[in-house]
Formats: C-alpha cells, sequence, structure tokens
C-alpha cells in the first residue's frame, strides 16, 4: 500500500507574484515547494518513499553537512526502507567538472538526488541530476546564498568558474534550527548576496533604459514585502535570532525564484557580482582560494554603491567624450590580467563593443533619467556598515584580498561579462577609479 502523495506550498504564489510585472510578458511560475519544520527530515523521508517507491535514490552531503543534518536524514530514509545510496564528499568539496563526473557516475540509475548543504552540494547536485533529467531535492544547512532555488550552478570547467543552466529543485524542505544555527560567516554571506538586489536592479533598469527596455518590476516587487523582516537586522542575523535569520533564509529563497521569473540573472546579479566573478576566475593564476559568494558580493555592492555616489555628483556637462580610447585601452589590459584565459575574456568584451560605443550620445542624452536612478541608491557608508555590524569583520584582510586585486577588479571585471552595469557607466562618466579609491577607504 503507497502514502498518499504530500504537496507543499510554492515559495511563490502565481497569482500574487504576477500582479508585480511591469513588462507584459509571460512570466512561467516556478513550480518549487518548501516545507520547513523540525520534522522536515521525517517528512522528506515519507515524501521520497510515497512518491519513488522502490526506485533507487542519491543523497549526497559532506562530513560538515553530514554532522547538522544529514546522517539524521539517511536514518529517516532507511527507516522509511527508501533504495538508497549514499555519497559523502571530503570536507569543503569543489564543484570541479570531475565531481560532477563522479556524481553523474553514481546517479546513473536514480530516480532522484538529494542534496544536503550550501552552494557547492547544492550546485553539484542540481548540476549533475539536471544534466540528466533525474529529479532533485534539497535540504539546505546554511542561509548563505541564493543559489537554491536559482536555474544556474556554479561549475568550475578547466580551471575556470562558469555559471551554467540547471533545473531548480522540484521540493526543498528545510530545518529551521540548523539554518538558524549556521556559522556566522554564512549567515554574513547570505546577508549581502540578498541585499545585492537593491543595486543590481538599479544596474538592470539603466541597462533596460539605455538599450533593451527589458526591465520588469517583478522580482524587485516580490522583494520588497519581504525586505524588512532582515534589511534593518544585522545584529540579529549576527547574534542568530531566529526571525531575523529565518527572514533572511526565506529572502534567498524568494531572490533565486525572481532569477527563474525573469529568465534572466539580471535583478539579483549587476556590478557587484562581476568582481566576485572576477576573482574566483582569477583562482589559477593568483593561487588565492575565493572567499563565500556572499561575502565577495558584499565588497562588490561597496564598489557599486561608491560608483552610484560618484555619478550623482556629476552633471551632463562633466560626462567626458571617451568611448572609444576607453574601450581599446581596457581591453589593452586583458592578456596581462588573464594570460591563458585572455581570448575567452576578449570575447566576452568584444559583445559589448557596439553598445559600449554609443555612450558618447546615449549618456548625455538620457542623463536626466539615470541621475532619477541613481539617486535611489544607499551610500557605500550605508551598506559597510550594515555588514560590519552582523559582527563578523568585513574588509579585504578578513577576505584575503590585497588592495591591487581589489583595484585590478574594480577596474577591469566590467570586461568579462556582455551585460551592461554600473561599472561600465562609471567608467564612461571618468568616476571607476575614483569610486573604487572611495570604496578602498571603507574595506580597510
Ligand atoms: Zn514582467
Ligand atoms: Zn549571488
Amino acid at each position: 500500500m503507497s502514502a498518499a502523495i504530500r504537496n507543499h506550498p510554492r515559495i511563490v504564489d502565481p497569482e500574487t507574484c504576477l500582479a508585480g510585472c511591469t513588462c507584459n510578458s509571460e512570466h512561467p511560475a516556478p513550480q518549487v515547494t518548501l516545507y520547513s519544520g523540525k520534522d522536515a527530515g521525517q517528512i522528506l523521508a515519507e515524501d521520497c518513499r510515497a512518491i519513488y517507491g522502490d526506485r533507487p535514490v542519491l543523497l549526497l552531503f559532506d562530513p560538515e553537512t553530514g554532522a547538522v543534518a544529514g546522517a539524521d536524514l539517511q536514518r529517516h530514509l532507511q527507516a522509511e526502507k527508501v533504495n538508497l545510496t549514499v555519497y559523502q564528499f571530503d570536507s569543503h568539496p569543489v564543484a570541479t567538472a570531475a565531481l560532477i563526473e563522479t556524481v553523474r557516475a553514481l546517479s546513473k540509475d536514480v530516480a532522484l538526488v538529494i542534496s544536503v548543504g550550501s552552494g557547492t552540494i547544492n550546485d553539484l547536485g542540481k548540476y549533475s541530476a539536471s544534466e540528466d533529467h533525474i529529479d532533485f531535492w534539497c535540504l539546505p544547512t546554511a542561509p548563505s546564498m541564493n543559489g537554491y532555488t536559482s536555474g544556474i550552478a556554479a561549475i568550475k570547467v578547466k580551471g575556470v568558474k562558469r555559471t551554467l543552466p540547471a533545473a531548480p529543485p522540484k521540493r526543498i524542505y528545510s530545518l529551521p534550527e540548523v539554518i538558524q544555527q549556521a556559522p556566522l560567516k554564512l549567515r554574513q554571506a547570505g546577508f549581502c548576496d540578498v541585499l545585492a538586489k537593491v543595486v543590481s536592479d538599479i544596474d538592470w533598469q539603466c541597462e533596460s533604459l539605455l538599450f533593451n527596455g527589458g526591465y520588469c518590476g517583478l522580482p524587485a516587487a516580490m522583494m520588497t514585502e519581504v525586505e524588512h523582516s532582515y534589511s534593518e537586522h544585522p545584529e540579529e542575523i549576527g547574534k542568530g535570532d531566529e526571525s531575523a535569520v529565518i527572514g533572511l533564509f526565506h529572502g534567498l529563497l524568494l531572490s533565486g525564484v525572481a532569477m527563474s521569473l525573469a529568465g534572466s540573472s539580471a535583478p539579483a546579479s549587476g556590478g557587484e557580482h562581476l568582481v566576485s566573478h572576477f576573482w574566483d576566475m582569477r583562482e589559477p593564476i593568483t593561487g588565492r582560494e575565493p572567499e563565500l559568494h556572499g561575502l565577495q558580493v558584499g565588497v562588490g555592492i561597496i564598489l557599486s554603491t561608491a560608483c552610484y555616489q560618484r555619478l550623482r555628483q556629476l552633471t551632463r556637462d562633466d560626462l567626458p567624450r571617451q568611448a572609444e580610447p576607453l574601450f581599446t585601452e581596457t581591453a589593452a589590459r586583458i592578456p596581462a590580467i588573464w594570460g591563458p584565459y585572455a581570448d575567452e575574456v576578449a570575447k566576452q568584451f568584444d559583445n559589448k563593443r557596439e553598445a559600449l560605443l554609443q555612450f558618447d550620445t546615449l549618456l548625455p542624452q538620457k542623463w536626466d533619467e539615470l541621475q532619477t536612478l541613481f539617486q535611489q541608491v544607499q551610500s557605500p557608508e550605508y551598506f559597510a556598515d550594515l555588514f560590519a555590524r552582523t559582527g563578523a569583520p568585513f574588509n579585504l584582510e578578513a577576505f584575503r584580498l590585497s588592495k591591487d586585486e581589489f583595484m585590478l577588479a574594480a577596474l577591469n571585471s566590467r570586461a568579462i561579462r556582455e551585460r551592461i552595469t554600473v561599472l561600465d557607466l562609471a567608467a564612461h562618466a571618468g568616476v571607476l577609479e575614483a569610486a573604487a579609491a572611495d570604496a578602498l577607504q571603507l574595506l580597510r
């Protein structure tokens, strides 16, 4: 006899969320559901049995996430007589193509992959399952990034971190006390990642105003409703206060859904994310192991908001006409910065050459409307203070970043992606260097 299949609530109710759409296009509502409770392990196991019966299931965790939730979930699944294979990664796994192959070999004939963990373990399970069209569920262990619900995974291919499409999980099960007790640094990282939306949304509006008009107010509208529960509570997040940390976690889940809804990462990833990708991609060259995604993004937020602050001070007459030489100069620096990866980066930068060359006419033309957007962004001092108030250090030294590596990213990360961000605007308005120096002062 098989038990009835339980359906849990979707993270975003399709009707309510579509009310915020301003672009009049279709936004297929993501199906991902959430069950949250002390008994999430038991419920997951029962659901797994009810849906998949005797079909094989693969469970993934590492020693750390095994200790807080994975081993317990394994017991529940075994008690429900789920046909289970367990794979435990070594401590601090890296989402490499080689490890993806290991997971795919193990998941060859399974009906479901379950990840217990945060960024990396989630990406390993999600990407492997997605490649083979296998169902994927996850049990998050930290409110550290917004990737749980997103349609992408960060995988390192031939030494270079890439963002690849991957189907979001069908179901998420969360244990509130595990989320609440996640290490401080992970909570601080999630706090930075969810707040990136505040700047990336304006980046997206600027790009849309200058070029494609593709902006939609829906992702921002979705976030505005929940923002108050975490954005003004850094101390509580630092101390592990239940309502602030769970509020943060739900904000992160929603932020991932917002990206899926928009069909692009633009609502949650602008110039502030480029510096983080820059440092991830530079690992094989510098040997610096990347810091948590959210913390590097936090540094990027300080830079982006410093750019907006400098841009706010300019009038139309201050704008230099320098698009062509600026492109040539920036492109000329790529080989020295990227070595063996220079061709790939040069190709990305070249993809936005045509757009950038229009800046000499477009920026002055749209300056008044752009200023209205610039005015909406808080100062870098505001964010630096907010991040430090979580109680964990927030500076370059804590993130093992040298002043030189920071400046290199500030001035050159806009070349690694096609998307137009505030870093391009600041460069063409002639204030990127000054803004980077402002940010550096706040990151000492
Ligand atoms: Zn829309
Ligand atoms: Zn992010």
